[in-house]
């Protein structure tokens, strides 16, 4: 069985414990998970032991190459194609993804389902499956983690007094293509000095100085899989106060990371790097969670807050990423990606983690 075909299955597994007959997956990163396409317009049906992909003219080839599936070109909406084969197949429970898909969506289902099919609202199923990696899974999010960390290596270089922003910014993200990712998996986060106090702040016209902060978050995306790394790092000397911050918030993270391995919960790793910072009266300046699943997406099952009952599992890729904040002042997050072993975790983000001055 290829992996496609063992994801299928499990997901096929998951619906007949629920007694459906069918199943329309709507999320395109979960159409991606089950079928290999990638495209930007799709839905996949699977429905008693067979899937159909639904695209559109402008895919038809993309799909047969990418896809070992069945492919269905529509030339209409794609949702009058699969209420079609519903009705062919006389489905009688149709289970669809509640969290992905439009209102629109699901009132065209809802407006013009075969009479007698009962819709069943599902959260969760593909993304389930996804939270757990295959070995496959895992070495392409370690090669991304790679490429990450040399476009940041590469894009170091051109840190300078003067330099905007948005400048580096756009360097990470040329760096990244040309290492061979497809692209950053999100908006390359690149803040100077104060604006570091904003967790997501967008790089802007603001100009490096001698002494300042520089925040840099960012993630390639490699053959589809996502990494996620930020590092902080200062133009010249660390002032006393900077190195300060910073030990607090590299040993939070230090025992974040040492608190992951399989069975404990995701709320303990957040607990155990809220503890550190708690004991050095910063507590209340980290205001996120601690970190988050990643795969084909960049924020994926499971979240690491405070009360997160989930079990963290073998081949879970998690970030681990405890951030201070001030206003007027800066901030500090220090992140990586790693992947849950039975006894711990492999931190696949090979960059260091010392404070560096440029
Ligand atoms: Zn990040
Ligand atoms: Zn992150």
């Amino acid at each position: 069985m290829t992996e496609l075909q063992r994801r299928r299955a499990a997901a096929g597994e998951e619906l007949a414990r629920r007694k459906l007959d069918a199943f329309l997956v709507t999320g395109l990163p979960n159409v991606r998970y089950l079928s290999g396409f990638t495209g930007s317009n799709a839905m996949l049906l699977l429905a008693g032991g067979r899937v159909t992909l639904f695209t559109d003219p402008r895919y038809g080839i993309q799909a047969r190459q990418e896809s070992d599936c069945p492919v269905k070109v529509s030339r209409g909406p794609l949702l009058k194609d699969v209420l079609a084969l519903l009705r062919r197949n006389q489905t009688s429970r149709l289970g669809f993804e509640r969290g992905r898909i439009s209102f629109e969506t699901y009132d065209y289902l809802r407006a013009n389902a075969p009479p007698g099919m009962a819709l069943e609202p599902l959260a969760g199923v593909v993304e389930r499956l996804r939270m757990i990696k295959s070995a496959e899974e895992i070495a392409l999010i370690r090669e991304s983690c790679r490429t990450n960390s040399r476009a940041f290596e590469q894009a170091l270089r051109h840190v300078r007094p003067g330099i905007r922003e948005s400048e580096l910014a756009a360097e990470i993200d040329y760096r990244m293509r040309r290492l061979g990712a497809e692209g950053p998996a999100f908006d390359t986060i690149v803040a100077f000095a104060e604006h570091t106090a904003l967790p997501h702040a967008s790089p802007g016209a603001r100009q490096l100085t001698p002494g300042r902060v520089i925040l840099i978050d960012m993630g390639a995306t490699r053959k589809g899989y996502a990494s996620d790394m930020t590092r902080v790092l200062i133009l010249g000397r660390a002032p006393a106060r900077v190195k300060r911050l910073y030990r607090a918030v590299l040993e939070a993270q230090l025992a974040g990371i040492a608190a992951v391995r399989a069975g404990v919960t995701a709320g303990s790793v957040d607990r155990a790097a809220r503890k550190a910072l708690q004991a050095q009266g910063l507590a209340a300046a980290f205001v996120h969670s601690t970190g988050h699943g990643l795969g084909l997406e960049i924020h994926e099952a499971p979240r690491l807050g405070k009360r997160d009952p989930t079990l963290l599992e073998p081949g879970m890729t998690i970030t681990v990423e405890p951030g201070v904040y001030l206003e007027g002042v800066g901030g500090i997050r220090i992140e990586d990606t790693v992947a849950v072993t039975e006894s711990g975790c492999e931190v696949l983000t090979p960059t260091s983690k010392e404070l560096r001055e440029l």
